[in-house]
């Protein structure tokens, strides 16, 4: 099942160039009061609501595909947590360059562990990259995100593709310079998830996904997610040895090689296969 997000906070069911409206089906959620919780509901419930959903969307007013605007499909993500350096080129072309690594320690993701991502940085993919510090790099990095759908905890990579409830197109957008990764990663607009949510019995094994991304029609970065240094297995078990992933929280996998830099009114084409596709406008921050 392919869900979205899209307009003023409705529900959908993608199918093919239509949507489904499906918010309704929502009116299963529990009621929730202060304190919120800090996971997302609707992931959280995502399996017990499937039923109320696919119900809906047999009967559900049906919009173009083309006629939304989509917003990220994870509304409330407890945290975005995204792996540095898990693809050997992209490891390769990071040292090979002063204007990517300025001088800060680069290492392949056993040595480094992951980084954060403020969830303020989110967006999807019918909203704006809003482009900052235009004085300085911003680059592209595609990645296959993966949000988990049951909390984990120390959990061994066998288990773990069973905590995971689908997967996203993610963009991890960045300016280059000497800060902390949070930092540069983290601006408003820099997280891109889209286009929707694939649910992993849509994926099954994801360690065989091509990955592609192209600026204005010319592909940059072309891949294939059996190139990860640590697969999604092993990620889940990696992070989740030092912190609990909750329902909601998003995974950013890495990119590959071939990132570089963007400039506003540049268009973003970003896929990955049996996940989805999505074209990301990119704009300058006023
Ligand atoms: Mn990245």
């Amino acid at each position: 099942m392919r869900l979205c997000r899209f307009d003023n906070n409705r529900v959908g069911v993608v199918e093919e160039d239509v949507v489904r409206d499906v918010t309704a089906a929502l009116d299963g959620l529990p009621a929730y009061r202060h304190p919120l919780p800090s996971y997302d509901v609707l992931i959280a419930n995502l399996d017990t609501l499937r039923p109320r959903i696919e119900e809906a969307a047999r009967t559900a007013t049906t919009l173009p595909l083309n006629t939304v605007s989509l917003l990220s499909p994870v509304a409330n993500p407890g945290k975005l947590v995204a792996a540095p350096v898990n693809y050997q080129k992209h490891y390769d072309e990071v040292l090979a360059n002063a204007d990517l690594h300025h001088n800060n320690q680069i290492a392949v993701i056993q040595r480094a562990g992951f980084f954060l991502k403020a969830t303020s940085s989110l967006i999807g993919a019918g909203q704006p990259i809003l482009l900052r510090k235009l004085d300085r790099r911003n680059d592209y990095e595609v990645e296959l995100a993966c949000i988990i759908g049951k909390t984990a905890s120390n959990v061994p990579r066998s288990a773990a593709l069973a905590c995971v409830a689908g997967y996203c197109v993610g963009l991890d957008i960045t300016i280059r310079g000497p800060e902390e990764r949070s930092l540069r990663k983290s601006v408003d607009t820099y997280s891109v998830l889209g286009p929707w949510l694939t649910t992993a019995d849509d994926i099954g094994d994801p360690g065989h996904l091509a990955l592609q991304l192209s600026v204005n029609g010319t592909v940059r970065q072309q891949s294939n997610t059996n190139d990860l240094i640590l697969g999604i297995p092993e990620l889940l078990e990696y992070a989740s040895s030092f912190y609990t992933l909750y329902p909601g929280d998003v995974v950013f996998t890495g990119t590959p090689e071939g990132v570089g830099p963007l400039q506003p009114d540049d268009v973003i084409e970003a896929s990955i296969e049996r996940v989805g596709s999505m074209k990301v406008d990119v704009r300058t921050a006023l």
